[in-house]
């Protein structure tokens, strides 16, 4: 079978630590901004793309001045802020409707009254996801297509995988959303099941070298559990702007 490079790129991943699908997007994520910033800012299909989103979500955004291109960033929020404000320029006032219907609504659930501008809100709001998030999600699930399809078999990805960290609840989860049959699935489910198993196991040797009677103990490889373990529930920890 030919492998594409979502299959090395995966394999790879998985000598390294954390949940390799969270670590490939990363690294897609900061090779896609480092893209835009410096080839693709000019580009009115991509300027429009980022206008419609109204910017990027708030992730994203701080991600952006990470990689040193000023002028990029500066392009980009020129160009944004500038629809926005035409948006501002155009508007008119416009009152909440009064007729009955709204009356009984708003008797009935205040906080679902129409407001005043809905059609201006409408329009500042986002017309279209952020464009990172796009590109991170579509690259994740080629990924995770990858991974399921060539966990077993010959030469494919089990023995990787049961040397890495595993994968983090939320990319289980879309694992197991396009596992293809129950050989698969066993695979999956006993390479994870035992890695959570160790880390369970060093978060308790973690709390227990927490009594005093224990603390003198040397750590071990419970060292750093508590943030393996964060990670796999809400995701890597992502370095934003450095202080300064
Ligand atoms: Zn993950
Ligand atoms: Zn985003």
């Amino acid at each position: 079978m030919g492998r594409t490079m979502s299959f090395y790129d995966l394999r790879d991943a998985m000598a390294l630590p954390g949940c390799p699908v969270c670590r490939l997007k990363v690294d897609a994520v900061r090779r896609h901004i480092d893209n835009l910033l410096w080839e693709s800012v000019n580009d009115s299909g991509v300027r429009y793309e980022i206008r419609q989103a109204r910017g990027f979500c708030q992730q994203h955004a701080w991600q952006l001045v990470e990689t040193g291109s000023s002028l990029g960033v500066v392009i980009i929020v020129h160009d944004v802020m500038q629809h926005i404000l035409e948006l501002l320029e155009m508007a008119k006032f416009q009152p909440p409707p009064s007729n009955l219907r709204q009356r009984a609504r708003r008797a009935l659930a205040p906080s679902r009254a129409a407001p005043a501008n809905a059609d201006l809100l409408a329009e500042l709001r986002p017309q279209a996801p952020c464009p990172v998030c796009v590109h991170a999600e579509t690259t994740e699930q080629v990924l995770i297509s990858t991974l399921v399809k060539e966990l077993i078999g010959e030469d494919g990805l089990l023995a990787a995988f049961q040397a890495s960290e595993g994968l983090c609840l939320h990319h289980l989860q879309q694992a197991l959303a396009q596992t293809p049959d129950a050989a698969v699935f066993d695979a999956l489910m006993s390479v994870q099941r035992e890695i959570w198993q160790r880390l369970v196991e060093q978060l308790a040797e973690l709390i227990r070298k927490e009594d005093y009677r224990f603390r003198n103990e040397p750590r071990g490889e419970e060292t750093g559990a508590s943030l393996r373990a964060l990670a796999i529930l809400s995701g890597p920890r992502i370095s934003t702007v450095e202080a300064g």
